[in-house]
């Protein structure tokens, strides 16, 4: 239980979103407000936003809300674009040096409903560390994102069981989620992918999105292929196991070829040179193959190490309940 009111830093990544920021912080701080009326979050909690690289007026404008509600609304300026998932972990780091008790993500344009952050604090209060929205439905994205989404989540449910489907990044994490987090060392985090290894208390709530309030979206196809390439080379060296079964299945492939191969000589349905081109063709190439499967098994062993990934993590131990004789 947490006996004093939690302060909630809500964090945005911006990037050209010079007409968002100014809703996005209006609707937050009434968000904020209400939480401190119903009595679940410290009326200190505020906004963070992380400018990333923007060329519009997006700066400009987190300095004016700045100086307009004072610490309830802080801006970080990235020198340059880098990309979403880094933005978000700039905020995160920025709300660990300042007094906060969680973390809420959440995208600038206001496509994902912030009435949910009251659901999630409340899911707080209850002792989850980790609290995922979810997207019930997809209606409001188009046509094609929602299925090359729903491909990308098939596809990377397959590389890495734990990911969460239909979230994207608005979620909730205590800050000892967030310190937690913080240990992977690794430079290109796929935050969808490693919050749910953390493995702490989580829950997941339902949330409709809502069409963009401004601007456009910044993950085009070329963007989106990048970033699903992203999510599944970063996490997982199942793409490279499978050049080795590639190689084990050719090679068995081989020896049906060469049955083949055996009869057509013996029926004479052969011209000279074909036998020994076809043989060699299939052997050398599944050789290959298993080869290089071999190799990508020892690189992915050393990419998996390069990455320094914390090996655990301790929830609780007895002594957080005290000695039964005190
Ligand atoms: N964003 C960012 N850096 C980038 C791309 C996007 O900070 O390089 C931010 C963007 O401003 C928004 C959030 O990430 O707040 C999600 O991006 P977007 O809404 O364009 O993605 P979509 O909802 O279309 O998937
Ligand atoms: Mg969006």
């Amino acid at each position: 239980m947490i006996s004093q009111l939690p302060i909630i830093s809500i964090i945005a990544p911006c990037l050209n979103e010079e007409q968002s920021v100014k809703p996005l912080v209006e609707n937050l701080l009434l968000i904020i407000n209400k939480m401190s009326a119903m009595g679940i979050a410290h009326a200190d909690s505020y906004v963070i936003l992380v400018d990333d690289g923007s060329k519009d007026d997006t700066w400009a404008n987190i300095e004016h809300l700045h100086s307009k509600y004072g610490n309830k609304v802080t801006g970080v300026k990235l020198t340059h674009n880098v990309g979403h998932q880094k933005a978000l972990i700039a905020g995160l780091e920025h709300a660990l040096c300042r007094k906060c008790d969680a973390m809420i993500t959440i995208d600038a344009d206001l496509q994902d409903d912030t009435e949910c952050i009251i659901n999630m604090t409340q899911h707080f209060h209850q002792g989850y560390d980790i609290v995922y929205g979810v997207r019930d439905d997809r209606r409001s994205d188009t046509r094609f994102k929602r299925n090359s989404a729903s491909l990308f989540y098939r596809l990377m449910r397959h590389f890495e069981p734990t990911i969460i489907k239909n979230h994207a990044d608005y979620r909730l994490m205590s800050r000892r989620a967030t310190e937690m987090l913080m240990q992977y060392s690794e430079r290109n985090m796929f935050l969808r992918g490693i919050v749910p290894q953390i493995g702490l208390n989580s829950c997941e709530i339902q949330y409709s999105r809502n069409p963009r309030v401004a601007g456009k979206s910044k993950y085009p196809l070329a963007r989106m292929i990048n970033f699903a390439v992203e999510g599944i080379t970063s996490f997982s060296i199942v793409p490279m196991r499978m050049i080795l079964i590639l190689g084990i299945v050719f090679m068995i492939c081989t020896i049906a070829v060469t049955i083949y191969v055996i009869s057509a000589i013996l029926i004479g349905r052969t011209i000279p040179g074909w036998a020994s081109m076809m043989l060699s063709l299939w052997f050398i190439g599944s050789l290959v193959l298993i080869a290089l499967g071999i190799i990508g098994e020892y690189v992915g062993k050393i990419y998996i190490e390069v990455k320094h990934r914390p090996r655990y993590f301790v929830e609780k131990t007895t002594e957080d309940f005290g000695s039964p004789d005190k």
